[in-house]
């Protein structure tokens, strides 16, 4: 018997966090992270998680033609955001809204969504989405 360690496995610990760099000098926060300020060029720098912070949305799209075996989750809403606190940005998958419901500047919380399934006993993929902090009753 061969064992197999699932690709999901070995890249778990960069699917469930948004790891961006901060400056420790300018404090500005990089997402994608960067070794390099690319503010103030300095070489200081921490790492941190976006995803203890909620975000206010800047911008989407909405993507009709989906890859095969993501047919049920049409449209596929993606977002641009900046997190509050760091003003990074982030480019991620929105969920738990309809396109009518999405304004700009409306605050959306991270949360793991399910990606998909490997068959009906398969291994199930988690990634990072952003949803409405406060749902419209509307
Ligand atoms: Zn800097």
């Amino acid at each position: 018997m061969r064992i197999v360690i699932p690709p999901s496995w070995r890249t778990r610990i960069y699917r469930y966090r948004i790891t961006a760099t901060k400056c420790k000098k300018c404090g500005r926060t990089a997402y994608p992270p960067s070794n390099i300020c690319r503010y103030c060029g300095s070489r200081e720098i921490e790492f941190v998680d976006l995803l203890n912070e909620n975000a206010r949305l800047i911008t989407w799209t909405i993507i009709y033609n989906v890859m095969e075996g993501f047919e049920e989750r049409r449209p596929v809403i993606l977002g641009i955001l900046e997190t509050l606190d760091s003003k990074a940005r982030v480019m991620a998958p929105l969920t738990d809204v309809l396109p009518d419901e999405l304004k700009p500047g409306m605050v959306m919380e991270p949360v793991l969504r399910r990606i998909m399934e490997e068959g009906e006993h398969g291994l199930i993929h988690y990634g990072v989405s952003y949803r409405p902090l406060i749902k419209s009753s509307q």
